[in-house]
């Protein structure tokens, strides 16, 4: 691979995280940023969050005093901090292939062109999905219409405007599936049935109060292997621990697991089970230059957690540009 422009600086993927640790790169003096990105916009994940009257607003401004708002605003907030710095942008352009070892990514750009990129340091800000069901092995039975994924049903809701159901249940109790459960009874569903393999919702007690302003769900939760789905054309019901529970539409929110395969087929270390990258220290990857922030890190984390967290990788990556040794220490860092 013959590298066709030298950065100090690559990042992949420009979300939350991406962008604050581009933000902060810049202003901690690192002249030649690239931020590359594969959406035709910026802003990952929020971006896609759109702001609709009588909408819910899930994402949480906590440097604010814990202000919601809606993810498209979130995402114009970071993309107006980001466009007064000298960062490179480029959108539609997605990495395929790495040399982990010569610091070099191949991407295809907007104009559907190889080129390889290489520098100095590259930060991996990809985000992370939800694992699906089948990836899941919890959801057992058929698979009759109106089993959708959190992505099809807010697909559903807020691009065409359709309710596909009107007594959800949803499998899954982190705030993914509490937000859904708000946003279906916004659109007009009644109040969602939560189910999840644990005893006590895993979602926080702020975050749930938070969503009672829209529905107050009814939780079950218990240690079962498994959720049977009935229902032959469409959801009738499921079978959860020998109770058979009612409701015509299902909504799956699956685990979060990092976007972690450009760094397995670079032969940097991933934890196979979790998907997870082996942060050697600090956000150091297993090879050398190589870092990671934002929700590839694993977990479960809000937009704005991301945002700081790509904010004080720059500090790591500064670091290791100018050879001082690492510092562990980030509690006095400023917002
Ligand atoms: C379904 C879902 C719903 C969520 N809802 C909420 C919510 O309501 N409120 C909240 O606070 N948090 C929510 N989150 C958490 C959310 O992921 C974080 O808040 C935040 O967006 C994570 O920031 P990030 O920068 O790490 O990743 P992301 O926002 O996912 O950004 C990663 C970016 O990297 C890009 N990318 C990935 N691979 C490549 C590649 N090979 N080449 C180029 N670009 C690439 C992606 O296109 C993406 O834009 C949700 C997450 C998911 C998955």
């Amino acid at each position: 691979m013959i590298a066709t422009k030298h950065f100090n600086v690559l990042i992949i993927g420009a979300g939350p995280a991406g962008i604050g640790a581009a933000i902060a790169l810049s202003k901690r003096g690192i002249k030649s940023i690239a931020i590359i990105e594969r959406n035709d916009k910026l802003g990952g994940i929020p971006s896609f969050y759109k702001k609709k009257k009588g909408g819910i607003r899930t994402f949480v401004r906590w440097s604010r005093g814990g202000i919601p708002v809606f993810g498209e605003d979130y995402a114009k907030w970071l993309e107006k901090q980001l466009v007064k710095t000298k960062v490179q942008i480029e959108l539609q352009s997605q990495v395929c292939n790495i040399d982990a070892k010569k610091k070099i990514l191949t991407l295809v750009n907007n104009e559907k062109r190889e080129v390889n990129y290489s520098a100095d340091a590259i930060i991996m800000a990809c985000g992370s999905r939800e694992e699906t069901p089948a990836e899941r092995g919890w959801l057992a039975g058929s698979r009759p219409v109106r089993v959708l994924f959190t992505k099809q049903l807010l697909r559903l809701l807020d691009g065409n405007h359709l309710l596909p159901m009107n007594n959800p249940l949803i499998i899954g109790s982190d705030i993914i599936g509490y937000a859904v459960a708000a946003k279906l009874k916004a659109a007009g569903a009644s109040d969602a049935i939560i189910v999840d393999n644990c005893s006590k919702p895993k979602c926080g007690f702020f975050e749930r109060l938070y969503f009672r302003m829209w529905s107050n769900p009814n939780y079950k939760g218990l240690s079962a292997k498994s959720i049977e789905v009935i229902g032959n054309k469409t959801v009738t019901g499921v079978m959860f621990n020998g109770e058979n529970i009612t409701c015509d539409g299902i909504v799956v929110c699956g685990v979060l697991i990092p976007n972690s395969e450009l760094a397995l087929n670079g032969n940097i270390k991933v934890e196979l089970h979790s998907r997870q990258l082996v942060v050697v220290k600090d956000y150091q990857l297993s090879e050398s230059g190589w870092f990671a922030t934002g929700n590839m890190l694993g977990g479960f984390h809000g937009a704005e957690w991301c945002y700081f967290n790509g904010r004080r990788v720059a500090r790591t990556v500064t670091n290791y540009l100018s050879n001082k040794p690492m510092n562990l220490e980030f509690k006095n860092e400023k917002r």
